[in-house]
């Protein structure tokens, strides 16, 4: 059995942005690949589109997530790889944050990672095989103002998987995170129109602002962030590490 071929690859987030080429490329490679979210329709969509399977769970739900993982179990098999890529992004100026915001940002990005790892470990250990992939951000390795949940939610991940790679380093499961930059996404075009919002700044001013920090003056396309996910998982020797993937932010 290759690294992809045969295996069962589960992408949390996998209906769209860099959850959908991450989910592409491993069925590409001969992966057996399962999408999760949140809306039943989207991934339903996207997975008849890639010729994959899907399951509908809130990652913030512990006991949801346990359910459909399992189910996903019984019907591909073990998961081998797990793609945690579930991910949501606010900004606010922290003074002005509302507990609820906190909350459910830390939920969805750190313990979303925390829950959907734990459903899979006892079964990786078990076959002493399995590949986590993080997708973590820039924002897990700098401090970004006005996004201090987001970023700490995001550090969270980073540490969680230096941890945990330590923790499994000799089991056959590796623990790696990439950290994308500002990427071509849903995401990265809401954060546009809300600057647009605030400032009454055009899309253009409003995209130049979004990639002030950025060196390479451009957004990271979903596929390349999903060729470093695959390169991670075939690389037994990487394991801890946070990779950015954001054209020389993080340097
Ligand atoms: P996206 O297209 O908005 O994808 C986010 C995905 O997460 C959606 O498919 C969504 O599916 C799923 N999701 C959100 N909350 C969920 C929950 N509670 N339970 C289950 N699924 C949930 O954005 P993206 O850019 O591809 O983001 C993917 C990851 O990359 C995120 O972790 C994000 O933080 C990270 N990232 C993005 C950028 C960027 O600029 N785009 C930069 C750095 C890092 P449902 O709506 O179906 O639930």
């Amino acid at each position: 059995m290759s690294y992809y071929t045969g295996r069962h690859a589960l992408v949390t987030g996998g209906g769209s942005g860099i959850g959908a080429a991450i989910a592409k490329i491993l069925k590409d490679k001969g992966s057996i690949v399962t999408i999760l979210g949140r809306n039943a329709e989207k991934l339903a969509e996207k997975a008849s589109e890639l010729d994959v399977s899907f399951a509908v769970a809130d990652v913030t739900d512990r006991e949801q997530v346990d359910r459909v993982f399992s189910v996903a179990v019984g019907e591909r098999g073990p998961i081998d790889i797990l793609i945690n890529n579930a991910g949501l992004a606010e900004a606010m100026p922290f003074s002005r944050m509302e507990d609820e915001m906190w909350d459910r940002l830390l939920a969805v990005n750190l313990t979303g990672v925390y829950n959907c790892t734990k459903s899979v470990i006892t079964g990786m250990l078990q076959q002493s095989m399995g590949r986590i992939v993080n997708i973590a951000s820039v924002a897990g390795l700098n401090g970004y103002a006005y996004v201090s949940a987001y970023c700490a939610a995001k550090h969270g991940v980073v540490g969680l998987t230096r941890s945990l790679a330590l923790e499994f380093a000799g089991s056959g499961i590796t623990v790696n995170a990439v950290c994308p930059g500002y990427t071509n996404t849903a995401m990265a075009h809401q954060a546009v129109d809300k600057i647009i919002e605030a400032t009454g700044r055009s899309r253009e001013q409003a995209m130049t602002e979004l990639l002030e920090t950025s060196s390479q003056d451009r957004l990271i396309e979903p596929e390349e962030v999903a060729d470093t996910v695959i390169w991670l998982c075939r690389q037994e020797s990487m394991n801890g590490q946070a990779i950015a993937i954001a054209g020389g932010e993080a340097v």
